[in-house]
C-alpha cells in the first residue's frame, strides 16, 4: 500500500540514495506520527530504502516515539550521551553503506553538518527537500479530513471572537479568549492568533496589543487551529459600526478579489494565474500598492507549505493540493483588509473549507 513513507522509500531506490536523514520536525511528524518539539536536542528520522527506519530521540521521548510509530527502531540518549555515536553504532550493526545521503538543507544547522560529516564520511549530500515537498503538496483523503476539522474549529474561532467585540476591549482581551474558549475544548492554534484594529490591522504581520476597539474600526482576525497535528489559516475582517465610504470600498475590493481566485480555483490553473485574478482587480481598483504580499500558501502539517501561490508561479493545480487564498490591501491610518480561505482542490473543481461568512459584516 502506496503511504508517505513508502513513497519516500521508492524515491529513495529510484534514485539510488542510501539514506534520508531527516530532521525538521514537521517532516519527522509527517513520515512516521510522532509529534514533539525536541528544541536543541536532535530529532531525526533515518529513512533507508529496504532497512526499517530509525528514529532518534531524547530518552525521555522514546516511548512515545515507538507508540506512534512502531515500525521504527527507536534510539533514545540521554542528556549524556552522544545521539551521533549511537547512530553510527546501529549503521554499523546493520551492515549497511552510507555514500549518498539526503539530507534538509534548510533545516540542517552547520554544527549537525559538521557531525553528520564527521560521522559519516566521504558520504555525498543531496537535498531532500524537493520531493519532500512534492510527497506533502497532495493531500490524501485522509490528511483532507483532519484539515476540514480544523477548518471548522477556525470558522468556530473566528465566531467566538466576533461576538467579544464591544467598546472599549483590547486586542488582547479578545486574542485571549479566542484563545482561552478553543485550548478548553482541547486544541492548540495552529501559530500566535491576530486581532488587529484601526491602524494596527493596516499592518499585514502586525503585533496585537492594548489597543482598544473604538466604534468606526475595523477588526481584523487572523488564526488557525490544529486538529490532529493538521493546520488552518483563516482571516476574516469585520466592521465595529458604522465604517467610512472609503473603508467599505476597500472591504469590497477584498472580498471581490478573493472569491474572484476562489471561483477558478480547480485542477490544470496555475498558482500565477490564480495570483494575477485576484492582484489585478486590486491593481485595476488603484490599490496595487497596498497589497504586498502572495495571494497565498499550501498548508497542512505546517501552517506554510507548498504550493506558494505567487505571480510568477507556473506550477499547475492538482488535485489533492490545500492552499490559502489571502488577498489583502493595507492603506496607513485608512483601512487593513484581509480575507483568507482554504481551498482544497477536488478532481472536477475545489472545495472550500473554511466557511464563516465573507459579506461585510457590520457589528454595532
Ligand atoms: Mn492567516
Ligand atoms: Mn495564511
Amino acid at each position: 500500500m502506496s503511504n508517505p513513507l513508502t513513497d519516500l522509500c521508492s524515491w529513495l531506490q529510484l534514485e539510488d540514495i542510501d539514506a534520508a536523514f531527516l530532521t525538521s520536525p514537521d517532516n519527522i511528524f509527517y513520515f512516521s506520527g510522532f509529534k514533539s518539539d525536541p528544541h536543541e536536542r536532535l530529532l531525526a528520522l533515518v529513512v533507508f530504502p529496504e532497512s526499517e527506519p530509525l528514529l532518534i530521540c531524547p530518552q525521555m521521548e522514546a516511548v512515545d516515539a515507538k507508540n506512534a510509530c512502531d515500525y521504527a527502531e527507536v534510539i533514545g540518549y540521554t542528556d549524556i550521551e552522544n545521539p551521533w555515536e549511537k547512530i553510527k553504532q546501529t549503521i554499523t550493526t546493520r551492515k549497511l553503506t552510507l555514500r549518498k545521503v539526503a539530507i534538509e538543507k534548510e533545516h540542517m544547522n552547520v554544527e549537525r553538518y559538521e557531525h553528520i560529516q564527521h560521522y559519516f564520511p566521504a558520504h555525498s549530500f543531496i537535498s531532500a527537500e524537493e520531493k519532500l515537498r512534492q510527497l506533502r503538496m497532495i493531500k490524501t483523503e485522509k490528511e483532507v479530513e483532519k484539515i476540514r476539522e480544523a477548518c471548522r474549529l477556525a470558522d468556530l474561532a473566528v465566531e467566538i471572537g466576533v461576538h467579544e467585540i464591544t467598546e472599549g476591549k483590547t486586542e488582547m482581551d479578545i486574542l485571549a479568549t479566542i484563545e482561552y474558549e478553543m485550548k478548553k475544548m482541547g486544541h492548540e492554534m495552529s501559530f500566535s492568533t491576530m486581532v488587529l484594529t484601526g491602524a494596527n490591522a493596516a499592518s499585514p504581520h502586525g503585533t496585537p496589543g492594548m489597543t482598544k476597539i473604538q466604534r468606526g474600526d475595523l477588526v481584523l482576525f487572523d488564526l488557525g487551529v490544529v486538529y490532529d497535528g493538521y493546520c488552518s489559516d483563516i482571516t476574516r475582517t469585520v466592521a465595529y459600526g458604522d465604517i467610512s465610504e472609503q473603508q467599505a470600498v476597500i472591504y469590497e475590493t477584498v472580498r471581490k478579489a478573493q472569491e474572484a481566485a476562489v471561483s477558478i480555483s480547480k485542477p490544470g490553473i496555475s498558482c500565477a494565474e490564480l495570483d494575477l485574478t485576484a492582484r489585478n482587480i486590486i491593481n485595476e481598483s488603484g490599490f496595487g500598492n497596498y497589497f504586498p504580499h502572495r495571494l497565498g500558501h499550501g498548508l497542512g502539517v505546517s501552517i506554510h507549505e507548498y504550493p506558494s501561490i505567487t505571480e510568477t508561479n507556473p506550477l499547475l493545480l492538482q488535485a489533492g493540493m490545500v492552499y490559502t487564498i489571502e488577498p489583502g490591501i493595507y492603506v496607513p491610518n485608512i483601512a487593513g483588509v484581509r480575507i483568507e480561505d482554504d481551498i482544497y482542490i477536488t478532481e472536477s473543481g475545489c472545495e472550500v473549507l473554511t466557511r464563516y461568512p465573507k459579506s461585510l459584516q457590520i457589528i454595532q
